[in-house]
Order: structure tokens, then sequence, then C-alpha cells
């Protein structure tokens, strides 16, 4: 008797946003439902269409994990099918082979091996080499400091350590995530961060690779004197200046910004990455502004990226609802792209000028 196949689900790559979030969305979506995909049109939103290092490394190491057939893998494709097999766990390692960003390849595969069919007792190590502080991209920090422990309330347990940072345009950095299948626990909490709760605390972090260690020194406390300036409580201001193991050179300053909600602790990151023709105190200053326009401007307690990035994982675990300071491109797309795997809708609810309330439903 032969099995049914399951159709194929076309993906014009240049809807909305038209960027690499389609393909690796695609791709964790197609691992995860058995559904074989076709996308035409790759990134044919951005200047330089098709696929760069990162989206060719997404597609191999999405194929290797779930043994895939794959055709129109190589840099610059506009065009690819994809058609999976079971996924499966075990200890993988990729190589972007340029500053590509580790995170976003991290992001691609995390949902499968955390949903893997194959062996429900056995833990995922994915360890990969390229960037970890790119532009346009979370930095490792950012998916350690908010990503993961958003995450961890909707019971994923993934561990991420940057074993080696890297900046473009050399690389050279290493990720490791360790990644226990998802077992969902029937006393867990739904998730819902709606209201915001008490400013619990607001850390300034700034790390500096093979540069002076007082550039991040000068961030911070420029950060730190624009936010008292600013009326924020000083006695919740904390900083920390780092350096960072690797190659080559960069700087990152960044914010975890914590509200207490319904007993439970949400943090937000907001990051930069050092410029060459920008000072160390402009840096702090547009810091501290990206943290103001977060506390003053808006009552919503998702910001920007954490909004797009958290959809699939709320998707795939049976939904939820949160406030978002904005509805992205990057945001709509998502859902319009999640909507055509699976059986949830996403729902964008306006509260007011500068909140909206983001439900997932099952
Ligand atoms: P794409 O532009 O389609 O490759 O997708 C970029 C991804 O990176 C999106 O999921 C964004 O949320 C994320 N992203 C871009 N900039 C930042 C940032 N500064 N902090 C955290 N995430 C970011």
């Amino acid at each position: 008797m032969s099995v049914p196949k399951i159709k194929t689900l076309k993906i014009d790559g240049s809807t909305g946003e038209g960027g690499g979030q389609i393909i690796r969305t695609a791709l964790s979506l197609s691992m995860l439902t058995s559904i074989p995909i076709e996308i035409t049109n790759i990134r044919a939103g951005r200047a330089k269409s098709g696929l760069m290092r990162q989206h060719l490394v997404c597609v191999q190491a999405a194929q290797q994990i779930s043994n895939a057939s794959v055709t129109g893998a190589h840099l610059g494709s506009t065009a690819l099918s994809f058609t999976p097999n079971s996924i499966k766990s075990g200890d993988y390692s990729f190589d972007i082979g340029s500053a590509g960003s580790t995170t976003l390849v991290l992001q691609t595969l995390l949902p499968a091996l955390l949903f893997t069919n194959t062996d429900s007792s056995a833990q995922s190590t994915v360890t990969i080499r390229g960037g970890t502080h790119n532009p346009l991209a979370p930095t490792s920090d950012f998916l350690q400091q908010a990503f993961i422990p958003a995450l961890t309330k909707l019971g994923m347990q993934v561990d991420i350590e940057c074993l080696q940072a890297g900046f473009a345009p050399i690389g050279g950095g290493i990720v490791k995530a360790t990644i226990p299948p998802f077992l969902r626990r029937a006393d867990s909490l739904p998730f819902k961060l709606i209201e915001r709760g008490e400013l619990m605390s607001v850390e300034l972090v700034a790390s500096v690779l093979n540069l002076e260690y007082d550039i991040g020194k000068r961030e911070l406390a420029s950060a730190q004197a624009v936010l008292v300036e600013a009326g924020i409580d000083d006695t919740l201001i904390t900083t920390r200046c780092n350096k960072l193991l690797g190659i080559g050179e960069g700087n990152t300053c960044y914010a975890i910004v914590t509200h207490k909600v319904n007993g439970q602790y949400h943090p937000e990151v907001f990051t930069l990455l050092g410029e060459k023709r920008a000072s160390a105190e402009k840096m702090g200053s547009r810091l501290a502004g990206l943290i103001k326009r977060y506390l003053f401007k808006t009552d919503a307690l998702m910001d920007e990226y954490l909004t797009d990035q958290l959809l699939l994982p709320l998707a795939l675990s049976g939904g939820g609802e949160f406030t978002a300071r904005i509805i992205s491109q990057h945001t709509e797309t998502q859902a319009w792209l999640i909507e055509q795997f699976l059986p949830v809708e996403i729902k964008f609810e306006t509260i007011d000028e500068q909140r909206t309330l983001v439900r997932i439903v099952d």
C-alpha cells in the first residue's frame, strides 16, 4: 500500500518583509509538520536577493537534521525545494564560513530539535561557527537574556553558551545550544504577559572584543547618565563591563530591562553594536534612548524583536497572549507564514496608539 503524498506548500519569498526569515521559518515548519515546501523569489525584498551563506547553512543544517531531499541549495539561489524526513536528535556542528549570524541558524533548528519525534528522551547539542554579534539579527546576548527566558516560560529548557564572540567582518564566533526535548507540563501556566508590573532593574552591559576596555566603560557611564537625568531610579540601574574572547575586534552594549508581571519576571533586551564612526558616548546615549522609548512611550511588555521571534514558539506550545509595542512587517509576515502550516490563528488587536494585543489561538 502506498503512503499518501503530502501536498507541497508553495511559498512566495517576496511576501511581506521578503527577507531571510521566510526561509528560516518555512524550514522550521516544514521539518515539524513534514509538509514539503517550494520557495520562490527568495529574499526578493533585500538589496542582494537569494541565499547568502547564513541562509544556505540554514538549509543544509535543516537537511541534515531531517534527512531531507533538497534542490536549489546553493549561494545566490532564488528558489529551492525541501522535502523533510524524520527529525533526528543528536550532536550537530555547522560552520557558516563567514560572519553570518549563528543565532539565526540556531533559531531555525531549535523548534525541530525541541519537538524531535524520533527519540523523545534524547537531548541534542548544536554548535555553530560564524557571527555572534551581527546587525539586523539577535545577538547571542539577546538569545540568552531575552529569547531563552521567554522560552522557559513555555516549558522549553534550552541552554545557550557563547564560547567565542564573532563580529563582522571576520566572524570566528561559536555558539553552542543544548536542547532537551520539549515536554509540556500539566501545571504550566498559560503564557499571558499583558500588564506591566513594577520595574525591577535596568542592567547595562558593555562588552569589548580585543578593543580598549575604556570604550565599554564610557558607553555605560553615558547611558547611565542619560537614564538618571530622565528620572529613572538610580538604585535600579547596574552596570557591567566585559572582555570577550575571540578573534577580530568588536563592541556591543545592551540593556536588560526587567519588569515583574504576575509574580514572574519579564526581561526585554535592547542591543547596539559599536560603529567606527560613533563615539562611545554616542552609543551610550543611543542605548539609553531605546530604553526610554520602551519605558516612557509604551505600556506594552514586548518590544519589536521579541514579538516576531516568539510567535512560532507560542504557536507550537498551545498559544498565549501578550502586549506588543509595535507590529513590524517581520511580525506580520511571520504570522502569515505560520498560519499556512499550523491550525492556529494569530490576531493583532489595537489597544491604543502604543500597544497591540497579540493573541495566538489554537
Ligand atoms: P530577516 O531580516 O528576515 O533576516 O530577520 C531578522 C531577524 O532578526 C528577525 O527575527 C528580527 O526580530 C531579528 N532582529 C533584528 N534586529 C534585532 C535586534 N537588534 N535585536 C534582536 N533581534 C533582532
